[in-house]
C-alpha cells in the first residue's frame, strides 16, 4: 500500500544489471519481488583513498577507517567478500549532482585543498577520495541486486554522504554515496521502490532533499533535533508525488535503545511492509552511541545490533536484500565495533532474540508518529 496521496501506481519495467537475467529483481508495482534463492557471501565494499582523504584532527578523521579496518582484520572480515571500490562514473554521479558541484570539489582537491563550508574540507586525495566512497556505494546495489533475497554487505569509505545536497557539499560530506546508489538503482537498474533507513543521529538532509519530490524512495530517517543541520522535522513528508516518500522521525537529546529500537520496530517496520521496497539501504551513521562526542544520544551497542536485526528480517520477510553505507559516527572505538556488530548481525544471522530489546515498549514518539502517519499510510496503523 501506498501513501493515498501518492504518485502513479505504475512503475519502471525491471532493467538490467549487466548480469544475468535470472539473478534479476523482477518486481514491478506492487507484484511479488522474485529473486533467485542461493544466497552469496556477504560483501564488503572499501578502497584505501578513504586514507588520502586528510582531514587532519577534524572529527571525521582517517582514523575511523583504520580502527573499522583493524577490527574487521582481527575478525578475519566475519566472513565478507572484499571489494575493491570502482570509482563512481561521472554520468552516474551527474544524476544526483549538478556538474558545478562535482567541478568545484575537483578543483578543490587540484588546488591542494580548500573549505566548502565551516564544517567540510577538502584535501589534495579527497575527489578521489569521494568518487570511491560514492562508486561503493553504486558497487553494493549493484551486487545486493544480483544475489537478491538474503543478499547483505556493507560500504565503508570516507567521506561520508548524507548530508551532500545536489549543488553543494556540507556536514563532513562531499557526495551523496548512499543517494547516488539509490538513483542508479532506480534509473539504472530497474527498481521501482528503494528504502533509505537513516539511523545516524543528524538529520540526512541531502538525502532527504534529492528524494523530496520522488515515490521511488522511501526515506526514513531518525536522528536528535535540535541538532545540526537543524532540518528533519516530522511536518517534512515531501511533495507532490514524493509525499509521504519523506518520513522524519526527530528524537530529543539523551534519546537511547528506547527510542531507536521502538521507532525502528514500530514505525519503520510497518511502513516497509506497506511500501514494499526491493532494496533496503542503510545510512548507517553510529554518532548516536552514548560514547558519540557530537551529539547527545545513547544508545547502546545492543541497541545497534537489534535495529540491524530488525532490519535484516525485515528482508528476510520480504524477501530483499539489506546495505549499509557508512556515514557518521566518531568515538573511534565505538565505531569500530559497532560496525563489526551490524556487520556480524547482518551477515551471520547469528544475532538471537535480545530480551531486553524484545522488552522495550512501544515508545510514545512512535505512537505518535503511527497517528501523524495514519491518513497517509493507512496499512500502517493497522498492523499493530
Ligand atoms: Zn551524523
Amino acid at each position: 500500500m501506498r501513501p493515498l496521496t501518492g504518485g502513479a501506481e505504475g512503475g519502471v519495467e525491471a532493467g538490467c544489471t549487466g548480469t544475468d537475467d535470472d539473478q534479476l529483481p523482477l518486481g514491478r508495482g506492487h507484484g511479488p519481488v522474485r529473486y533467485r534463492a542461493m544466497r552469496s557471501e556477504p560483501v564488503f565494499l572499501s578502497h584505501p583513498s578513504s586514507l588520502d582523504h586528510d582531514t587532519g584532527d577534524h572529527p571525521e578523521r582517517i582514523r575511523r577507517i583504520e580502527a573499522i579496518n583493524a577490527a574487521l582484520e582481527a575478525r578475519d572480515w566475519l566472513g565478507y567478500e572484499r571489494i575493491s571500490s570502482p570509482a563512481v562514473e561521472r554520468a552516474v554521479l551527474e544524476r544526483v549532482h549538478s556538474p558545478a558541484h562535482i567541478e568545484r570539489v575537483t578543483a578543490a582537491a587540484h588546488a591542494g585543498g580548500a573549505q566548502l563550508d565551516p564544517d567540510t574540507y577538502v584535501s589534495a586525495g579527497s575527489y578521489t577520495a569521494a568518487l570511491h566512497a560514492a562508486g561503493g556505494a553504486v558497487e553494493l546495489v549493484q551486487r545486493l541486486l544480483a544475489g537478491g533475497a538474503g543478499q547483505v554487505g556493507f560500504s565503508a569509505h570516507r567521506p561520508p554522504g548524507h548530508h551532500a545536497v545536489t549543488e553543494r557539499a556540507m556536514g563532513f560530506c562531499l557526495f551523496n554515496n548512499i543517494a547516488v546508489a539509490a538513483q542508479h538503482a532506480v534509473t539504472a537498474l530497474g527498481v521501482d521502490r528503494v528504502l533509505i533507513v537513516d539511523w545516524d543521529v543528524h538529520h540526512g538532509n541531502g538525502t532527504n532533499d534529492i528524494f523530496w519530490e520522488s515515490d521511488q524512495v522511501l526515506f526514513v530517517s531518525i536522528h536528535q533535533l535540535p541538532l545540526y543541520p537543524g532540518s528533519g522535522h516530522a511536518s517534512e513528508l515531501g511533495r507532490e508525488r514524493g509525499y509521504g516518500y519523506t518520513v522524519n522521525l526527530p528524537v530529543p537529546p539523551r534519546s537511547g535503545d528506547e527510542t531507536f529500537v521502538s521507532l525502528t520496530r514500530d514505525v519503520v517496520l510497518p511502513l516497509a511492509r506497506s511500501y514494499s521496497p526491493q532494496l533496503v539501504l542503510i545510512s548507517a551513521g553510529y554518532d548516536a552511541h552514548e560514547r558519540d562526542p557530537l551529539a547527545d544520544c545513547r544508545v547502546s551497542d545492543a541497541g545497534y545490533v537489534a535495529m540491524t536485526a530488525l532490519l535484516r528480517d525485515l528482508g528476510a520477510e520480504l524477501g530483499v536484500p539489506v546495505g549499509c553505507v557508512l556515514e557518521g559516527g566518531y568515538d573511534v572505538d565505538a565505531l569500530a565495533r559497532c560496525v563489526v556488530l551490524t556487520m556480524e548481525t547482518l551477515g551471520s544471522g547469528l544475532a538471537g532474540p535480545d530480551p531486553d530489546m524484545d522488552a522495550i515498549p512501544v515508545h510514545p514518539l512512535a505512537t505518535e508518529a503511527l497517528a501523524r502517519l495514519a491518513p497517509l499510510w493507512p496499512d500502517v496503523s493497522s498492523q499493530r
